[in-house]
């Protein structure tokens, strides 16, 4: 059966990439047209046309710019003629430099060349903006413009990093564990996750992974899981 985006908040749907949930699209659907956040490695193309058909995808959002979440960003804007948004600390090495924020070898060499097709980006975000009704947060750290999205009137929070859920049970997660050095910077990287507990999610939706539901849980992965 086709992999297909899965609604888990009002507005709020996942799309599976490819491996399965350990890469995820996000669309949101704003009032003037929908809203896709992070576009996955660079073999997404299939997936996010199929999910995208018959859409109105006016921006394309990045949480941050690893090439494991930007890696088929020019193709969907092509694609669907949406424009690109992206953190303001980040734009200009996304449109014409290095993307090499990791402090391991791993990330360096594996991760970071995925991101390697690029386009102009159109708006350049920072904390206190708004996309489609969430409200944009910088979590620095994990990479140095990182962004979350908050919607506090159901308390769902989407992030692009966070401990990784393996379990498609929201309430019953299991942890992937990673190198903590696949972050940019990762003591800071571990005070922005504890900043966003402050927020008391309810649901937290991760460009990595399957969702989590219950702020206990999602500070129990990371209290126990270092990436
Ligand atoms: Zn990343």
């Amino acid at each position: 059966m086709a992999v297909t985006p899965t609604q888990v908040a009002d507005g709020v749907h996942v799309g599976p990439l490819f491996p399965r949930n350990m890469f995820n699209t996000v669309i949101l659907e704003g009032s003037s047209g929908d809203v896709v956040v992070d576009a996955g490695p660079p073999w997404s193309g299939r997936r996010l046309a199929r999910f995208l058909q018959g859409r109105d995808v006016i921006e394309h959002v990045v949480t941050h710019a690893h090439g494991d979440h930007v890696g088929s960003s020019a193709w969907l804007c092509n694609h669907t003629g949406a424009s690109l948004a992206m953190s303001e600390i980040e734009a200009d090495d996304f449109e014409h430099g290095s993307i090499n924020y990791h402090a391991n070898r791993l990330g360096k060499y594996l991760v970071a060349p995925m991101g390697r097709k690029r386009r102009t980006v159109d708006r350049r975000l920072k904390e206190g903006d708004t996309v489609a009704g969430f409200q944009v947060l910088a979590q620095p750290g994990h990479s140095p413009g990182l962004l979350a999205f908050w919607r506090e009137s159901d308390r769902t929070l989407i992030v692009g990093d966070g401990p990784i859920n393996l379990s498609a049970d929201p309430t019953s997660p299991r942890w992937l564990h990673l190198p903590r050095k696949l972050h940019h910077d990762p003591t800071e990287a571990v005070a922005s996750r504890w900043r966003m507990t402050d927020l008391e999610p309810d649901l937290i939706v991760s460009t990595h992974g399957y969702p989590v539901r219950g702020l206990d849980r999602w500070v129990e992965g990371i209290r126990t899981v270092a990436h």
